[in-house]
This record gives C-alpha cells, structure tokens and sequence, in this order.
C-alpha cells in the first residue's frame, strides 16, 4: 500500500467503486464520493450504493468459490 501523503490517500467511491484521492483542490469529491457521484442525486445515490454493495458481496463471493482459475476471455 501506498503511504498517505499530505493527508491525501486514496478513497473508494461508495457509489461506483472508483478510486479517487481526497481531499483534492478544486475537486467536489468527498470522503465518500467520488467527483462523478457527488453530483448524482443523494435519492439516485443511495441506489448506486446498494447495487455497489450487492457487486462487492458477489465478488467476494465469487472469489471465495473460485478455486480453480476462471478460464481467461478470449482476448480480440
Ligand atoms: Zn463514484
């Protein structure tokens, strides 16, 4: 892991599951929030949040049942 600079360390959007620094000059971003989903209604958001959630569940649960490596895309 990177070490924390200036205060700055990367954050998750709990919206959309980007990563962003926070606290940045001239970014709308919050500690939660990516600059993206900060103008997203809270309403909307609160949505968002939960498909995220639901997708973080399933990877890990994914991950915790995939023993044997997932075959790789057919890459084009
Ligand atoms: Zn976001």
């Amino acid at each position: 892991m990177e070490k924390p600079t200036s205060g700055q360390r990367p954050r998750t959007c709990r919206a959309c599951g980007k990563k962003f620094e926070y606290p940045v000059k001239d970014n709308p971003a919050t500690r939660h929030h990516c600059e993206d989903c900060v103008a997203v209604p809270a309403d909307t958001r609160k949505i968002l949040e939960r498909l995220n959630n639901r997708i973080t569940q399933l990877e890990r649960a994914l991950r915790g049942t995939a023993e044997k490596p997932v075959p790789p895309p057919i890459a084009k």
